[in-house]
């Protein structure tokens, strides 16, 4: 019983297919050939770029970066936007409740800087203390930066108030959508965010590619954060001069392939409908918090009134890890440790906690097979 999507996803078969069926069949480096195969991979690969648009709802196509992943996508935004907006003195606003991905890339500008890191608080069921943000704003504070929804608190954020918030401060929001993008319908225009980024393997494509959405006007202004091929128009020694969105930032071979697989992966969940894996989603949480509740000396970290279906839990005495290796044993993969996210298990005075993740492919025989497997638990441990 594979319950830990939060970390990642499994494969659909299509998705698996459109991999092998690249490989087999059209494999051939992009932007660079006339021959047909590398102008079939070039269509492939700008085809996923559209219907990662479409997806997330941009306005252009250019506005559509591929990466690595999440990782790399806000490492890219904090490099480039920080080296060319953030200076000596200036602030940059993150949350408590980030995952490592979207405090140290600011860590590391702000040093380089001499930036101040901000960091708006969580209460203690695990929503963001929003009453202090209009505080921390000033004439000093370059950009905010927070997740859509907490990957080790499952907390969905109200990011469109937080947006109109900090454009009414002349303030660019980062969203960080690693656990938001696979659980519900995301339209950046709507949120009006001015970045928004995911990781392409928590939705159901494979791992090395990712994206970075970035409002064009953004985008235009920042500078490249990495050189090499493709992200020219001409080099000499004397000057270079950078192309044209999307392709200034990005430079080298592409995973073209993986951004193949991951326009399959978004067909596979439209195609089950967005809405429809978040209705479902919601009854297998609500299912999955009322029958873990009901264990003895179980406590629940991260009681959002707005969640996703993640279910991070401590258990009185027993360690997280021995939890997760025994549910192991009994065949049943949930995540143990701190989720990448220090800050927040210090928040609650713990080390960690044991997370099950749910995806649309989960079922409600698995949250009763994982009840019973941690009361087994607590029985082997008297
Ligand atoms: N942000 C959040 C909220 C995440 O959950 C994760 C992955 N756990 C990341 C960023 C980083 O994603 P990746 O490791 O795929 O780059």
């Amino acid at each position: 019983m594979y319950l830990d999507n939060a970390a990642t996803t499994q494969k659909p078969q299509q998705v698996i297919d459109a991999i092998s069926k690249f490989y087999s069949h059209t494999n051939s480096n992009i932007h660079r050939g006339i021959h047909s195969l590398s102008e079939e991979s070039t269509l492939q690969y700008e085809a996923a770029r559209k219907t990662v648009q479409k997806f997330i709802g941009a306005q252009h196509d250019h506005e559509i970066i591929f990466t690595a992943g999440g990782t790399a996508s806000l490492n890219a935004i904090a490099h480039s936007f920080g080296s060319k907006y953030i200076s000596e003195g200036d602030e940059v606003i993150i949350t408590e409740m980030e995952h490592h991905a979207n405090i140290v890339p600011w860590q590391l500008i702000c040093d380089q800087k001499r930036a101040r890191l901000i960091v708006l608080p969580i209460n203690d069921i695990g929503e963001l203390c929003l009453d202090q943000l209009p505080d921390l704003f000033n004439e000093r504070t370059k950009i905010l930066s927070l997740t859509h929804v907490s990957n080790s608190l499952g907390t969905i954020n109200p990011v469109k108030e937080i947006v109109a918030l900090a454009h009414s401060h002349n303030i660019p929001v980062v969203l960080d959508g690693c656990q938001s993008i696979q659980h519900g319908k995301v339209d950046v225009q709507d949120l009006d965010c001015d970045f928004f980024v995911f990781s392409g393997h928590k939705l159901y494509a494979p791992t090395g590619i990712g994206v970075l959405y970035g409002k064009e006007k953004w985008l235009n202004a920042m500078p490249p954060y990495q050189g090499g091929g493709d992200m020219i128009k001409n080099v000499t020694f004397a000057k270079t001069i950078y192309n044209e969105l999307p392709f200034k930032f990005e430079a080298g071979t592409m995973n073209y392939v993986g951004a193949a697989a991951l326009a399959s992966a978004i067909d596979y969940v439209s195609n089950i409908g967005l809405d429809n894996i978040a209705t479902y989603e919601r009854e297998l949480l609500a299912y999955a918090t009322t029958k873990l509740s009901q264990i003895e000396g179980l406590r629940l970290i991260g009681t959002a009134a707005n969640k996703i279906s993640v279910v991070s839990f401590v258990l009185d005495g027993i360690h997280q890890y021995d939890i997760g290796m025994i549910l192991d044993k009994m065949g049943i993969a949930i995540r143990t440790g701190t989720h990448c996210t220090e800050p927040v298990m210090t928040h609650f005075g713990i080390d960690g906690t044991a997370r099950p993740s749910l995806a649309f492919y989960n079922t409600y025989e698995e949250i009763d097979a994982l009840v019973s497997a941690v009361e087994k638990v607590k029985m082997m441990f008297g």
